[in-house]
């Protein structure tokens, strides 16, 4: 069933409700005008724990990536005491071909800043650091524009309408990252912002106990908060009345998809951009509906469909109805729903040099303090290089699928995501597309069979 209508995309107008060039910076006045501000004034009325019941209830899952429950986060935190407590807005977005929280954030900034106030009210947080991607330069000025209209208006500030947190004035700090990829993960990028290079933490402490200054801290993502206002404002019911929820029957406690999502295309597509729809729609309905189909006809090969760390999706697959929910990986054997940005893939291109380039990827970004992902992205992209250059033997592919698995999460093996990310993607391009692989490598076989021969 099609969105009938935007929510988070509602003030900034995108195909097929409006066209790109409606979209506008949306200042305080603006958004005001459009029931901006209105969750924040009814929660000001409610008691903290009961806006984390109603986040809960919604089972509002993290849009930046791993999908984990928004309201259960909040609620791992701490009893209150007398030091400072802190909220972490990860918009780092630098996981490949995303680009969607960067919408929110140059056109409709004020979604996020009031999602931000409500966090800070129901988490009782004094103070929130706003983590922005290093190269979001228009980005940056849009929000610190709408940061300082959220103090002239008392949203922060030492006369804020949220009056003390926790004995302190509310405030919100917009802090540049410097373009690492690792800094997206939630204790790299506390790292970087306490001054410090960008190497995630060995978890226990969770952040929720021991995070940012070593005090408690909550790391949501821009799209998460930017959702908030309009839970609070029409209750959990009423969010889960969008996306697909439960597998059916499944029990309660099984994680479900509920509300809407904001949805990346690039790549062979004819109109690539960021859309809005449910949580649950058809892969090839975005494509067609959104993205107008592929460019110039070209078939499609494949797609990555949340970024690149979660693996790749066939055209096969695709056509069969894969659904871009939270539980994408469980029937097609990939790893999560990711960002929900889609590559479109189209039949031309080698998905030998494409493998190559996300090994190139993972070895450039890998922080290098764990063995298994420092020196094991380093050599998938080796590998990769030398078959990719007809330099392979089959045996090498076996290698290459071996090494790959290596690097997974076993207990010990790794800090943070960053390894599993680069072995999914790899070992998900090689193992759909082996005889891609395979035809690489006898190639090189016959090409060095000649030489010998002459
Ligand atoms: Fe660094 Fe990789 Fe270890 Fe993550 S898994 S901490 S990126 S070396």
């Amino acid at each position: 069933m099609p969105l009938d209508q935007p929510l988070l995309f509602k003030r900034i107008p995108t195909p097929p409700w409006g066209d790109f060039a409606d979209r506008k910076y949306i200042g305080y006045d603006d958004y005001v005008k459009q029931d901006g501000y209105a969750a924040l004034d009814q929660a000001l009325e409610q008691e903290p724990k009961d806006i984390i019941e109603t986040v809960k209830a919604a089972e509002l899952r993290g849009r930046g990536g791993a999908g984990f429950p928004a309201g259960m986060k909040w609620s791992f935190l701490p009893p209150l005491d007398d030091g400072p407590r802190y909220l972490c807005i990860n918009a780092d977005e630098s996981e490949p071909a995303t680009f969607k929280d960067q919408i929110l954030i140059q056109y409709d900034p004020h979604s996020v800043i009031e999602g931000i106030a409500l966090c800070m009210l129901a988490c009782q947080l004094d103070t929130a650091y706003f983590y922005i991607r290093g190269e979001y330069h228009h980005h940056r000025d849009a929000f610190e524009k709408a940061i300082q209209e959220a103090y002239d208006n008392n949203v922060f500030g030492p006369n804020s309408r949220m009056g003390k947190i926790n004995g302190r004035e509310p405030r919100l700090f917009l802090h540049r990252g410097a373009g690492a990829y690792i800094c997206g993960e939630e204790t790299g990028l506390i790292e970087s912002l306490e001054g410090k290079r960008g190497w995630p933490r060995i978890k226990p402490p969770f952040p929720a106990v021991a995070g940012a200054f070593a005090r408690p801290t909550i790391i949501n993502n821009v799209e998460t908060l930017a959702n908030v206002p309009y839970i609070v404002l029409n209750g959990a019911d009423w969010w889960k009345s969008h996306g697909k929820g439960r597998p059916e029957g499944a029990p309660p406690q099984v994680p479900a998809s509920f509300g809407t999502k904001l949805i990346g295309i690039s790549g062979s597509v004819n109109r690539p951009g960021v859309y809005e729809d449910h949580l649950g729609v058809k892969l090839t309905d975005v494509i067609e509906q959104y993205g107008q189909g592929a460019i110039s006809g070209r078939p499609t090969k494949a797609y990555f469909h949340g970024g690149i760390s979660m693996g790749v999706v066939s055209q096969e697959e695709a056509e069969q109805g894969v659904e871009l929910d939270f539980d994408i990986g469980k029937k097609w054997a990939n790893l999560g729903l990711g960002t929900a940005c889609i590559t479109v893939i189209p039949e031309d291109v080698s998905m030998v040099a494409m493998a190559r380039n996300c090994a190139h990827f993972y070895s450039h970004e890998s922080c290098g303090q764990c063995t298994h992902c420092r020196e094991g992205s380093k050599w998938l992209y080796k590998l990769l290089s030398r078959i990719e250059a007809g330099d392979g033997e089959m045996k090498d592919l076996d290698l290459l699928l071996e090494l790959a698995a290596s690097m997974g999460s076993m207990p010990g093996n790794n800090i943070c995501g960053l390894s599993d990310g680069a072995n999914w993607a790899i070992r998900t391009i090689v193992n759909k597309f082996w005889s891609e692989f395979e035809a690489k490598v006898s190639k090189s076989r016959q090409v060095s069979l000649a030489v010998v021969g002459t």
